[in-house]
């Protein structure tokens, strides 16, 4: 629909068949999604199963290989070896495609579990829906923290703030209203009663009309020209880099061997072959598959766990984390909200119910409690969905806690309608709604109490005003209820005639009535003090990052035991030191509370400062830019908004802080099993680079065709490799310091690890290709066939010195995957070596008894010798 700004909302209503009150029946938006489709904007079509099949052919080095088959077939004319290697590349293609498949398609149902919901009315109901699932003339409800689903024009409103920076650049958040407006000309920043797909609401509630949805939305419209390309992870693009490095330098070697052979007389057609072969065996060309694939399935795993990663290089990141900035409520603690004590009239009284009987003896109290009661009922944004009440838990409790006294908030309402509401933030701590009443208005406030306090004038109608030694007093009583741990609410009312001509924050809560005190249990969760703890042994620090009272929040760490002798402070504190004192003090405060979402970008900046991989949770929407900040920006899945989620780079299932620990375990073990399989290829590669030199120097035949190395390397690059990916823990991951961010998957150390690694297996390849020629005399067609058999062999073995324990431990077969792709490629080996027809293509020829006992003597003692040297250079 085009213009909706200019007309009345019940004139868009009546043009879309909508009705504004009830919205559309279930059926009319069933058909409305049929005729017009979903509300998503339409990507350029994902790559097509043939074109990624395809891409697997688009590489360097698969060029150069291609190449080469050629140049044996027409120019060498080895047409079997032309075929054989296109044949072995062919496999690799369908390997490569199947792992590339399998990961997009991972990532994209994880895409799924974090997809934006919005609420709708249809056919009177409230309901909660896909957004994707927004049909036009859908009745949308927007809060603070919601995506705008689609494009809308507003038909209701109560302090309805957006930000519409993304689409109109302008970094102040816009007022919305219902009215109409009279030009039709205006630009989309100044349509201010219209909302669009990719804003959001920072603060305040909104009912809209849909009015555009996918691209036909202004943000749809230029999305087409914006499609944001896929980016590699950063180890991908290491790998990458490496891989490349790799390649030249074997490809440079290759060609001098090639050259000097030439000089020294040898056939050129032999020499090319040798080259090709040794090109062939050191360029690690199954890396980077591999690492997706790992990637991909490390992240649906976690995902199994509630921890949904929304970009693939957090996975990275998580497991060199070394700082958890973490909420309390709902994260630590249980969200399970339940009233246990009033402060009311100089008292505490408490568990709640007593103050039930204390409402009956006297007068004064019972007028307070009535007072408490009725904001706790009216003074909130929950709403009955499915028949529970959904919002905040904290009001929730309230609510409940008003209803066991007979304060029901939907009879309240009726009594008393809502004429106002002054939404709840994070920054001002607390809210208000302004009610009729028969003979004016009722202003009905609850927030932090010093910060209700702050703004009230008296404790009755008739007493005189606060003095400050009496607001002392109610500190005192507060302090002690947040000794005890308790969430504390102050409240407050007041009553006037006539409402002020302008309504704003300020001339509404102003000179109230200040009620009491509620205060509120919420018990931490038992399994953080687990996490805690592992944290510590991890070497992750962990600080608490609250809005709640400093006293609340001091008494859950002591709970949680999260202290450790560091500080306890208040942002406001923090806001008094300059960025050096921040960053020299940074490290040494467990808790800050009474937080602005502000406060949460000054500690992370802080920590990065300090050289911290942090992460940072975040549920509100002012905590969009620190979770945006962090490293690992944390948000939160059952009680977050859309934007912080939006903003973040996992979003936890179920808000539990123990998840994050999972998540970081899960990301090291991830970056482990990465590095096993890195290193478990280059080894195997040096060996198979190794062997055809030392052959060379030593005046033997070429060991291996082109074709058996490829084959080589895609047995070995396959299943071995991946189930490396998959490898459960073997030493102590949780034990060790969290590694640094710039730590290269392949250190120094590294390199000289696996080249003596590949040395052994060089070694003893070369001995039983020795001893079959010239000790057992056996034609060269079985040598070769002993030689390549002993190398897929020990390569098999050698991925089980990747778990890290000695042969004779149990744990050296814990891995099933690992011992399922032994024992396929060893059949699949006896297989191509003695099926006739296949063994031709691989130049291979039927094995008897002996020859595979020598094949298996050989590499299984390779095998043992670089397992006892790695047990015994263990640290
Ligand atoms: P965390 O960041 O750990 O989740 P929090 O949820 O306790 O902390 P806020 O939600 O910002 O932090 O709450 C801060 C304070 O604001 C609370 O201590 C309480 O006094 C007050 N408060 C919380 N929720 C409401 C609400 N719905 N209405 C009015 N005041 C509230």
């Amino acid at each position: 629909m085009e213009n909706a700004h200019i007309k009345t909302p019940l004139e868009v209503g009546e043009y879309l068949r909508t009705d504004l009150r009830n919205g559309l029946t279930e059926n009319e938006a069933r058909v409305r999604k049929e005729k017009h489709g979903l509300n998503v904007i339409s990507k350029e079509k994902s790559d097509s199963p043939v074109i990624i099949f395809f891409r697997q052919f688009n590489d360097f080095i698969i060029w150069v290989l291609i190449a080469a088959a050629f140049i044996s077939g027409i120019i060498l004319k080895e047409y079997i070896d032309m075929w054989a290697i296109i044949f072995v590349l062919f496999l690799n293609a369908i390997l490569g495609f199947s792992q590339e498949y399998k990961a997009e398609k991972a990532l994209e149902s994880l895409k799924k579990m974090t997809a934006p919901t919005a609420r709708v009315i249809r056919g009177g109901e409230e309901k909660i829906i896909s957004s994707s699932e927004v049909v036009t003339g859908d009745i949308v409800l927007i809060s603070g923290g919601d995506a705008i689903p689609a494009d809308g024009r507003v038909v209701g409103v109560q302090s309805l703030r957006i930000d519409e920076s993304l689409l109109t650049g302008e970094s102040v958040s816009v007022n919305k209203t219902a009215e109409k407006l009279l030009s039709e000309k205006v630009t989309l920043g100044e349509r201010k009663n219209m909302v669009f797909l990719g804003t959001n609401a920072t603060l305040g509630r909104g009912r809209i009309v849909i009015t555009n949805i996918g691209d036909h939305t202004e943000i749809g419209k230029i999305a087409k020209y914006v499609q944001i390309p896929k980016e590699k992870t950063p180890l991908q693009k290491e790998l990458k880099k490496t891989g490349q490095i790799i390649a030249i330098f074997c490809i440079f070697l290759s060609v001098l061997i090639f050259a000097l052979g030439y000089f020294r007389g040898f056939e050129l057609a032999e020499m090319f072959l040798l080259a090709v072969s040794l090109a062939v065996a050191s360029i690690p060309e199954g890396l980077p598959a591999a690492i997706t694939v790992v990637l991909a399935i490390g992240v649906q795993r976690m995902a199994k766990k509630n921890a949904i990663v929304r970009r693939l290089h957090a996975v990275e990141t998580l497991g060199a984390t070394t700082y958890i900035c973490s909420d309390k409520t709902g994260t630590l603690t249980q969200n399970k909200m339940k009233v246990q004590a009033l402060a009311v009239g100089g008292e505490i009284h408490g568990p709640a119910e007593k103050a039930f009987k204390l409402m009956s003896e006297n007068e004064e109290i019972k007028k307070r409690i009535n007072a408490i009661l009725t904001v706790s009922a009216l003074c909130n944004e929950t709403r009955i969905v499915d028949g529970a009440y959904q919002g905040d838990p904290t009001e929730i409790a309230l609510v409940e806690f008003a209803e066991g006294f007979g304060f029901k908030k939907s009879d309240l309402k009726k009594k008393l309608p809502l004429v106002r509401e002054i939404p709840f933030d994070s920054e001002r701590k607390m809210m208000s709604t302004v009610h009729q009443d028969k003979e004016g208005f009722l202003i009905l406030t609850k927030g932090a109490p010093e910060k209700v306090l702050n703004l009230s004038k008296k404790i009755s109608k008739n007493s005189s005003d606060l003095t400050g030694e009496e607001k002392e007093e109610i500190f005192q009583l507060n302090n002690r209820m947040a000794s005890d741990g308790l969430r504390l609410l102050g409240i407050a009312y007041k009553k006037v005639n006539k409402l002020p001509e302008e309504i704003s924050n300020e001339n509404i809560e102003k000179d109230l009535i200040f009620m009491g005190v509620v205060g509120m249990s919420d018990p931490p969760r038992p399994e953080v003090l687990e996490a805690l703890s592992l944290t510590k042994k991890a070497g992750i620090s962990v600080s608490m990052v609250t809005g709640d009272h400093l006293l609340t929040a001091k008494t859950i760490a002591q709970k949680l035991k999260l202290l450790d002798g560091r500080d306890v402070v208040e942002g406001k504190t923090i806001e008094e030191m300059s960025e050096d004192e921040l960053e020299s003090k940074v490290e040494d405060i467990a808790v800050y509370a009474r937080v602005d979402p502000i406060h949460k970008v000054r500690i992370v900046n802080a920590l990065k400062k300090r050289g911290h991989i942090t992460a940072m949770t975040g549920d509100g929407v002012n905590d969009a830019p620190a979770v945006k900040l962090s490293d690992i920006g944390v948000a939160m899945g059952k009680t977050g908004t859309d934007v912080t989620r939006e903003a973040s780079d996992m979003v936890l299932a179920d808000d539990n802080f123990a998840t994050i620990v999972n998540a970081i375990f899960e990301g090291r073990l991830i970056f482990s099993n990465i590095k096993k399989f890195v290193n478990f290829l280059l080894s195997c590669n040096i060996s198979e680079v190794g062997l055809m030199l030392i052959a060379m120097l030593s005046g033997l035949p070429i060991p291996l065709f082109p074709v058996q190395i490829l084959w080589i390397n895609l047995v070995t690059d396959s299943f071995p490799a991946l189930a490396l990916g998959v490898d459960p823990p073997s030493g102590n991951l949780i034990e060790k310091p969290p590694r640094k961010k710039s730590e290269h998957i392949l250190t120094l150390n590294d390199f000289f690890k696996i080249s003596w690694e590949g040395m052994v297996l060089v070694a003893f390849t070369f001995i039983v290709f020795l001893m079959s020629i010239k000790v057992f005399h056996f034609n060269i067609e079985t040598s070769r066939t002993i030689v390549f058999s002993t190398m897929v062999m020990s390569q098999l073995f050698h991925a089980f010195n990747f778990r890290g324990v000695p042969f004779y431990s149990k744990k050296i077969i814990i891995n099933k995957f690992l011992v399922l792709a032994f024992i396929f490629s060893f059949i699949m080996q006896v297989l191509i070596t003695s099926l006739p027809g296949l063994n031709v293509i691989l130049h291979s020829v039927p094995l008897d008894l002996v020859q595979w006992l020598m094949v298996f003597g050989f590499s299984f003692s390779s095998f043992l010798l670089v397992n006892t040297i790695l047990s015994l250079t263990k640290e």
